[in-house]
């Protein structure tokens, strides 16, 4: 069944800031406690969210003139004893400072690849750093330069709600035809439930892969079994229809805010996909309208569309694919070609310096950071660089082991498929 997408009453009823303590200031009412949204920069924790550890923090100011060299030399300072990553979403000033880009998954193989680093720096967000952690060694420590920089779409699935889920599923008798794919975006705690319940995690670059290995698990696509894909209801619902030819109709959103996720066990038993009610707030921005719009204002653009947009917007434009996909088409596009992006504005401003002989426009008519991503700015990683040279490891990004090991399971299962 297609949802008619309420994305901007679903941020509505985010809390925005949490106090110190972790405490929302802002919030409004919930059928149950919601992880908290943002955390104030460099402070507090949120032990409820999927950022679970206090960030103690005195940052250098932002308008330090000697900023980018103090960079530079905490950088040296450290040398091979730190390897830092940087999300494709970070800021300029922190990609300059990158060992390494790319996707949260591409950086967290690459963390596991360098044995030799004592501290992996992840430039981009919590779950990124768990999951680096997750591959790491025991012997290096992951590092997260302000606790601040969640994911909102990962902060909407906690693991209690989704245990409650499962829960559901099992009265409606449905769990045990039921297969957990969970998108990389998501927290260790969501990962290792899906290790627990014999799923599989997924990127948006292979989840077709993932979903058909799953539904292989209960009966193939034909069959009858189902799929429990979180959180991203966008990525799931994309890649159901457009890749493994199941219909809307077949896609149900359980929504964890309602009683029985707002579903009938009748509807539950019909489904095939199960989608988490999540959604990327910087994906789920884009419209049909902005795809009309590019389209009248630049003759021959071709679109192109990241699969955390919503369905209709993947339908009206011309290509979909991860950020590294995004990446490639850019570099095989033809001199002169035109082009709209709908992805985080720091890769397609970046995209567009990159390929001064093409015409790269954003997609969206407003400016669409990754808000939480934009928390990693210099003032934290110089902190988080001058306290590792002054022997004083900041924001250590740390899985307890149980998780470690069932979310290693998943993630395994993932690296066992076709493709991998
Ligand atoms: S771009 Fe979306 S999915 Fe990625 S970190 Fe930001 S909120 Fe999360």
């Amino acid at each position: 069944m297609w949802e008619d997408l309420d994305v901007t009453a679903q941020q509505q009823q985010t809390p925005q800031i949490s106090d110190a303590a972790g405490g929302p200031r802002a919030a409004t009412a919930f059928a149950e406690p919601a992880p908290s949204a943002l955390l104030l920069l460099g402070q507090g924790s949120d032990l409820d969210s999927e950022r679970g550890v206090e960030c103690v923090g005195a940052l250098p100011a932002a308008s330090d003139p000697d900023l980018v060299a103090r960079a530079h030399a905490a950088r040296a300072a450290l040398g091979s004893r730190a390897f830092v990553l940087g999300h494709h979403y970070q800021r300029d000033e922190v990609i300059d400072l990158a060992d390494v880009t790319g996707d949260s998954f591409k950086l967290a193989r690459e963390a596991a690849a360098r044995p030799e680093a004592e501290f992996i720096i992840f430039c981009g967000v919590h779950f990124m750093a768990e999951s680096a952690d997750i591959l790491t060694s025991d012997t290096q420590q992951v590092i997260l330069p302000d606790l601040a920089a969640g994911c909102s779409m990962a902060d909407m699935a906690a693991i209690g709600q989704v245990e409650e889920a499962w829960d559901v599923l099992a009265d409606a008798g449905v769990a045990d035809q039921t297969v957990p794919v969970t998108y990389m975006n998501s927290s260790a705690a969501i990962k290792a439930f899906t290790g627990r319940h014999g799923g599989t995690i997924c990127t948006s670059s292979n989840a077709h892969v993932a979903l058909r290995w799953a539904f292989d698990q209960v009966g193939g696509v034909d069959g009858t079994g189902k799929v429990l894909f979180m959180p991203d209801q966008h990525l799931g619902r994309n890649t159901a229809v457009r890749e493994l030819g199941l219909s809307l109709d077949d896609c149900v959103v359980f929504d964890p805010r309602k009683p029985g996720g707002g579903l009938t066990p009748e509807a539950l038993h019909a489904a095939r996909m199960i989608l988490w009610r999540g959604h990327c707030s910087v994906h789920g921005r884009f419209s049909v309208r902005n795809v009309t719009d590019i389209r009248a204002a630049v003759p021959g653009v071709t679109v192109l569309v990241h699969p955390e947009c919503q369905n209709p917007v993947v339908e009206a434009a011309d290509m979909v694919g991860s950020t590294e996909y995004i990446i490639k088409a850019l570099d095989a596009a033809e001199p002169g070609s035109s082009w709209a992006i709908g992805t985080e504005l720091n890769l397609v401003r970046r995209l567009a310096n990159a390929h001064p002989d093409k015409n790269v426009h954003y997609l969206d008519s407003t400016v669409c950071f990754c808000s939480t991503m934009n928390r990693i700015d210099l003032p934290h990683l110089v902190w988080a660089m001058e306290s590792l040279v002054a022997g004083n490891v900041v924001n250590p990004i740390v899985v307890d082991a149980d998780d470690a090991h069932w979310a290693r399971v998943a993630l395994d299962q993932m690296l066992a498929l076709p493709g991998y």
